[in-house]
């Protein structure tokens, strides 16, 4: 049915009758389907790649902002969301906890919903928000307390409010919700509190927890309301009673790969960042897990650091794809510096590569996918000090924000490219005496990042899977901090700190448009095609996040730039795209 015809009946039924409503088969689709946005990554692939090609090459040029959208508010601070676009509408998240209805045309508010955040809240890397997920009738987005609210997506009233964990413990939530088979799946954060990393699934409709799994060794998983199984194998890789609050909190997300119907969640450092305290390989934190949707039980495992030492959080995107070859793959680019492929049924490893320069941790990633660890670079232990108060401090690359931290690469079904937004940065770092304090840090650990080379930090980097080879790297001076987004338009987008949102050629590097947006943006971009066929593109701006808190050296250099928030609009307008045909 057409939605000419939906709106008349609409108007005929004297009750207003159910309008279009996401079912799972629209997500299933969504990295097919142009006319709408409905996942975080563009799909449950997280490819961020659009099919679209009416901005390419030759029209990007005349590309214009149609509308920006304030998020107003006398707190800003950083807007690393991406918008969600359905029936007409944009969904999009901002800094503290807030959701906005906007009309995807003019960029008019149809509605607000501002979390109403307690004093207290324990956000480690500023109050951001990734965004939102869709489904049914409803929004689905996490709170900065911990909360996982529903909101009905035409009026923002709540349907339903839960309680994640308790943020007076360090626990947050920050990411995108996936929704999968009726079941809203969200990870948590805190991994600086020596909180316990878990991803949950609750039911759509009302919000009931259906399975927990802690990602720690020792704890016990739940399935409707009972017990499960315990996670891994109690103090098998972990010392006493340290995985009690051994941190590894999937704060990123997931993927959900349909192929193999297996949920695929990144999992942060293990607590506190003074490894000395808990030699072992400290399963499952700095790693990636397969999940079985149905019952939160994990199938696979793959650490990219075991004995993590770096705050190298392993929570970043993986990414399936099927590789020239023809065999099925996952990609993820690691906080370590190594960009991985691992075997898309059971996340064996296949191979890996340095995608940042001068990495001193490690000097590779062994046949079996271990790194290959130069002892002398994890951070000296305290307790072999003079005073026992200060371990060796190390020079040690990536710095703990890492190759890449959060911000998602990219891959592009015509080039065959991950575009990856890496950053080349080291600290100083050494460890200290720790012990644990409901609530409050637990790292043990002191650190200044700085940068590696004079020109740039912020380095795109187009990774060929294939050959696993860097084909080009376009530089950046501040920090790339935002998602990149490829097109069959033969570009790739991506914002950075200075205020721009870049296209790029997505076989050379070259610059090809930036528009300034007035503040950095360090969003994830999207696009989407209207009725009439014009293509649209969107990204959020307002400069923030951990680099500014957490950045050392690098936070100075950067302290020039302006926060904000807004989400800006772009499209061809009518009268360039009709010479352009
Ligand atoms: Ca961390």
């Amino acid at each position: 049915m057409n939605r000419f015809l939906l709106a008349v009946c609409a108007g005929i039924m004297a009750a207003p009758m159910a309008v279009a409503q996401v079912t799972d088969a629209d997500l299933a689709q969504d990295d097919v389907v142009t006319t709408s946005v409905l996942t975080n990554g563009m799909g449950r692939h997280m490819q961020r790649y659009s099919p679209l090609d009416q901005i390419n090459r030759d029209t990007v040029q005349n590309l214009f902002p149609a509308w920006s959208f304030s998020f107003g508010g006398e707190r800003q601070r950083g807007q690393e969301s991406q918008p969600l676009v359905y029936d007409g509408v944009m969904y999009v998240t901002g800094s503290y906890s807030r959701v906005f209805a906007l009309d995807v045309k003019t960029g008019s508010k149809l509605w607000q919903y501002d979390a109403r955040l307690p004093e207290g809240i324990l956000p480690c890397c500023d109050v951001i928000n990734r965004g939102a997920a869709i489904y049914g009738d409803n929004i689905y987005f996490g709170t900065l307390d911990a909360r996982i609210v529903a909101l009905n997506r035409h009026t923002g009233a709540v349907v339903w409010n839960k309680r994640i964990a308790d943020y007076r413990e360090g626990y947050s939530y920050t990411a995108a919700p996936l929704i999968v088979n009726g079941l809203v799946i969200t990870g948590n954060s805190g991994g600086e509190f020596g909180i316990v990393g878990a991803v949950e699934a609750r039911d759509a409709e009302n919000g009931e927890l259906v399975w927990r799994r802690p990602v720690i060794e020792g704890h016990m998983g739940e399935l409707n309301g009972e017990e499960s199984t315990m996670t891994g194998e109690l103090n098998a890789t972990w010392p006493g009673d340290l995985w009690k609050t051994g941190g590894g909190a999937p704060w990123l997300g997931g993927t959900y790969d349909a192929d193999t119907n297996t949920l695929i969640f990144g999992t942060g450092n293990p607590a506190p960042w003074n490894s000395h305290l808990r030699e072992g390989d400290n399963l499952y934190a700095a790693s990636r897990l397969g999940i079985d949707p149905a019952t939160g039980e994990i199938k696979w495992h793959f650490q990219t650091t075991p004995w993590e030492g770096w705050d190298f959080d392993g929570v970043n995107e993986v990414i399936p794809f099927t590789d020239a070859a023809g065999n099925g793959r996952l990609a993820t680019a690691d906080r370590n510096g190594f960009f991985y492929l691992l075997n898309r049924e059971d996340g064996a490893f296949v191979d890996a590569m340095p995608f940042v320069e001068e990495i001193s941790w490690a000097s590779g990633i062994g046949e079996d996918g271990r790194p290959i660890f130069n002892p002398d670079n994890r951070p000296g232990n305290p307790a072999a000090s003079a005073d026992g108060d200060r371990g060796e401090v190390v020079w040690a690359v990536p710095g703990f924000l890492g190759g890449k931290n959060w911000q998602h690469m990219a891959y592009s079904n015509r080039t065959g490219y991950f575009y990856v937004p890496a950053n080349e940065w080291g600290m100083d770092i050494w460890n200290e005496p720790i012990t644990y304090r409901q609530g409050a840090a637990y790292l043990g650990a002191g650190f200044t990042i700085k940068p590696l080379f004079e020109d740039h930090i912020g380095a795109l980097k187009a990774i060929d899977p294939n050959t696993m080879e860097i084909k080009f790297q376009v530089n950046n001076a501040a920090p790339l901090w935002g998602s990149a987004m490829a097109t069959a338009g033969g570009l790739v987008f991506y914002g950075t700190p200075e205020g721009y949102i870049n296209a790029i050629d997505d076989e050379t590097g070259e610059i090809l448009w930036q528009f300034q947006t007035g503040s950095g943006v360090v969003g994830q971009p999207i696009t989407w095609e209207d009725e009439d066929g014009v293509q649209w593109l969107s990204v959020v701006s307002g400069w923030g996040g951990a680099v500014p808190l957490w950045g050392g050296e690098v936070a100075q250099q950067v302290a020039y730039l302006n926060q904000g928030g807004s989400v800006v609009t772009f499209r061809i307008p009518d009268a360039l795209l009709a010479s352009a045909e």
